[in-house]
């Protein structure tokens, strides 16, 4: 890292080039499955072969799944759309183009508020096919393998790219971006989001300008991070790169740049191509596609709440705190347990500890998402309702949740089955700290004598002595008034 810059004297600009791989069936332009993970080369057809004579037809559902996320993005859906081959040569791409969108893409100038505030605007957001993988033998990448695999299960499969404005200021705003749209992909059900298998890919331009500056430096792109977390990396270590450099007298050339996991550092790939080496030109074998009205509504009629509306919900409505509705709106499933059982009990911020506590543990541990537990919503409210009334002490509770994970049951049943009602009788306690009283009577007496330390000697005999199940609020108080 560069630590000779003193960074405060540079902004970061960033803009984000983000792929979203739709979950449709089959593929953008051929009926052939859309799927991750089979035996290579079997998903495939005419089209995405490039073979002679295949003509491509346009997935109806893609387009649906686009619209949906333009209008979730705030963008204007385009009435009229075309597609256009850009031109290249590359082993994964057996057409020789990839059918694209240059001048009419189908969404348009949306934008996305970050939680500092910040508005990032979306320049666009169009369709394109995906091109095939190439597997390096030998080596992790290209460099230094033996020969190269073509896998073109993928070639053809559905793409949104949706690319921001220079608008971002931070590596941290980056990975809050991608999250967010993560998080939105996942509510529209339009694409599992997911970093490591590829399904959501992220290209990141950056420049370094001075503070005050109206003009953008000159930006690099940078490749191949496939985590949240390394697209945050890879930006903070190109920044310090570009500092350096430029403090050092040197300037930044326009080029492409491969994040490199093992080192954590971004090395040169190619220079940059230009709009133009690519060669755009209508795709003559599609026809422009007009989106009427009509469907954009229904489209937006039938959009579920989006991340940010439950956000607000999660905050405003049920009182949780900004890190706990995060929590709830990035893992979706937790958030609908939550609600589920928020109808049973108002005691929210218990319901959110005991999920994203001892609930999320469990599930770690045992690889299980919520819903494969045998606890229930229900069944989760009422244990939190149980400590509230005092007939258990959270201690207790905390005891009971895995068997009610693993094997399910009322908690209140549990309770009785295994006699674990909470001792809240005031004499009964005072009877057992009389009796520990007279079993340690030297400790009675240094205590009186001034040992303050020897309290917790008396709680802890006093909670041993009933097994745990003395309300520690009341032992407390009445030790304490008895030794006084
Ligand atoms: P290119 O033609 O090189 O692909 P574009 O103008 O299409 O460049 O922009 C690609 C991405 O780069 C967009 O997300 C845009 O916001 C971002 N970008 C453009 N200029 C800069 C810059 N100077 N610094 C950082 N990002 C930039
Ligand atoms: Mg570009």
């Amino acid at each position: 890292m560069a630590t000779a810059a003193p960074q405060t004297q540079y902004e970061t600009v960033i803009g984000l080039e983000v792929h979203v791989q739709l979950k449709t069936d089959s593929k953008l332009f051929d009926p052939s499955p859309n799927a991750f993970g089979d035996e290579p080369n079997i998903n495939i057809n005419t089209p995405c072969l490039g073979l002679p004579g295949a003509l491509p037809v346009l997935n109806e559902r893609a387009v649906e799944y686009a619209i949906k996320l333009g209008l979730a993005l705030n963008c204007n859906i385009a009435e009229v759309t075309k597609f256009d081959r850009k031109q290249y040569f590359y082993p994964d791409l057996p057409k020789g183009y990839q059918i694209s969108q240059y001048d009419y893409p189908i969404c348009e100038h949306g934008n996305m508020v970050l939680s500092n505030g910040r508005k990032v605007r979306i320049l666009r957001a169009h369709l394109e096919e995906d091109a095939g993988k190439l597997v390096h033998a030998g080596a992790v990448g290209l460099a230094g393998s033996d020969y190269s695999l073509v896998d073109l299960n993928r070639a053809g499969a559905p793409l949104v790219e949706i690319v921001s404005e220079p608008d971002i200021r931070s590596a941290e705003e980056a990975r809050e971006y991608m999250q967010q749209i993560r998080n939105i992909v996942r509510y529209l059900d339009v694409c599992d989001g997911n970093l490591e298998e590829g399904s959501m890919r992220c290209d990141a331009n950056v420049s370094i300008r001075l503070v005050g500056a109206t003009e953008y430096g000159t930006k690099t792109e940078i490749k191949n991070m496939n985590s949240f977390r390394s697209v945050q990396r890879a930006i903070e270590s190109e920044v310090a790169r570009q500092t350096e450099l430029i403090e050092s007298g040197g300037r930044v050339t326009q080029e492409s740049r491969l994040w490199d996991e093992a080192t954590q550092t971004t090395k040169t790939m190619r220079s940059k191509e230009e709009a133009h080496d690519y060669r755009y030109f209508p795709d003559p074998d599609l026809r422009p596609l007009a989106i009427s009205r009509e469907q954009v509504d229904h489209i937006r009629q039938t959009l579920p709440e989006l991340p940010h509306q439950r956000f607000e919900r999660l905050v405003k409505g049920f009182g949780l705190t900004e890190y706990d509705a995060g929590v709830m709106v990035e893992f979706k499933e937790m958030g609908d347990f939550f609600e589920l059982a928020s109808e049973h009990t108002d005691n929210y911020k218990a319901l959110s500890n005991w999920i994203q506590g001892d609930i999320t543990g469990y599930l770690k541990a045992n690889k299980l998402s919520i819903f494969e537990t045998k606890l229930t919503p229900t069944a989760l409210a009422e244990l939190v309702h149980l400590v509230d009334k005092g007939t258990i002490s959270s201690a207790m509770a905390k005891k009971l949740l895995p068997d009610l994970l693993a094997e399910g049951g009322a908690p209140e049943k549990l309770v009785a089955e295994k006699g674990l009602v909470q001792i809240t009788d005031d004499g009964a306690i005072r009877a057992v700290i009389q009796k520990v009283m007279d079993a340690n009577p030297k400790n009675v007496e240094d205590y009186r004598g001034g040992k303050d330390k020897l309290f917790g000697f008396f709680v802890g005999q006093v909670m041993k002595e009933t097994k745990g199940s003395a309300n520690p609020e009341m032992v407390n108080s009445l030790v304490k008034e008895m030794l006084g």
